[in-house]
């Protein structure tokens, strides 16, 4: 039997879970980019994620957890193994008092407007990333006000053998866009400590949050966001302007003219087109001002 038609009849074997064969990756992705995955499976609920997992390792089936796919560039080639998807199943809010959980499938947006129904604070400053609480955590996403590690107090998932694991906040080792202890593992569910703030308080700061990323970033096109994280006392973006390279164009991706540190989808850009751009960008930052960029973006499905 082939590998695939083995990964096939075990699926078909899985009475929770929904799973979808050569999907391309671009129907799920920010940046509209992205070939087929062998397979992308939905699993419903923390058991069915747990057997896939198991069969995985057991297999040496490559597999990948994908939330809302706005920070990951995904090859043309697309990849070959399973995509796990935590869509219905994962995406439960509740709170008690400042305490809230969270189930991983949850979009970080969804539940910043939870937080200002409920007058908590905490998550206001992130408005406008797109993403869910999953990739959110993995990526310690935020701005310079705010990270998302700040109000984590406990991480929930399995583990890559498909264990438990639960870690608290303060064990995560929280930095710059990394979550060391979360890397590895599938995130499930989370509790957050915020504080109390009047509705009207968190509502201005969120439309303050998304008119100034209307201004700064070219959020009218698909992108990953900033491509590069930012170097040690300065900004990728900066550096990339200095270096000339707004506007830099191979087919339909270029380097935006709004914020340089975004590189933009016009249409119909390759991955291989970005991943072009990103190339040339390190190399003539690095040439210009002896810095390498390291890319905030995460590839799938490319050799290196
Ligand atoms: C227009 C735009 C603006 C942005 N602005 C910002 C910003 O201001 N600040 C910022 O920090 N980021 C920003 N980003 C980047 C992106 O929004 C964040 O990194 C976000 O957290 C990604 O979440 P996601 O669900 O889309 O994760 P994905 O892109 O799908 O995945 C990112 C990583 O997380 C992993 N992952 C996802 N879910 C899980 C899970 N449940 N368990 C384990 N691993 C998981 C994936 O395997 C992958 O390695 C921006 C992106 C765009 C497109």
């Amino acid at each position: 039997m082939s590998r695939d038609s083995q990964i096939k009849v075990f699926l078909q074997n899985q009475k929770k879970c929904v799973y979808q064969e050569n999907q391309y990756l671009s129907q799920h992705t920010w940046y509209r980019i992205g070939g087929p995955a062998d397979f992308l499976v939905f699993p419903s609920n923390k058991e069915c994620l747990r057997v896939i997992v198991r069969f995985c390792n057991e297999e040496k089936i490559p597999y990948f957890i994908l939330g809302l796919g706005a920070n990951v560039l995904v090859s043309d080639s697309g990849f070959r193994g399973i995509v796990l998807k935590l869509t219905d199943g994962f995406r439960e809010i509740r709170s008690k008092g400042e305490i809230i959980d969270t189930e991983a499938g949850v979009n970080l947006q969804d539940l910043i407007l939870y937080c200002e129904k409920w007058s908590l604070s905490g998550l206001e400053y992130l408005s406008g990333i797109p993403g869910t609480i999953g990739g959110a955590l993995i990526m310690n996403a935020g701005t310079d006000q705010a990270v998302i590690g700040d109000v984590i107090t406990e991480v929930s998932g399995i583990t890559a053998q498909g264990d438990d694991f639960s870690i608290g906040g303060d064990e995560i080792g929280f930095a710059y866009r990394s979550a060391p202890l979360l890397q590895d593992k599938i995130i499930l569910s989370c509790r957050l400590k915020m504080h109390r703030e009047s509705a009207r308080k968190l509502r201005e700061v969120r439309l303050q949050q998304m008119e100034y990323r209307q201004q700064k970033q070219p959020v009218e096109y698909p992108s990953c966001g900033s491509v590069f994280m930012r170097p040690p006392g300065d900004y990728a973006g900066r550096l990339i302007e200095r270096a000339g390279l707004k506007g830099l164009r191979r087919g339909d991706a270029m380097v935006s003219e709004k914020h340089a540190g975004f590189i933009i989808n016009l249409g119909k850009a390759s991955a291989a087109d970005v991943r072009f751009l990103i190339d040339e960008i390190q190399r003539i930052v690095q040439a210009e001002y002896g810095i390498l960029l390291r890319p905030e973006v995460r590839f799938l499905g490319f050799d290196r």
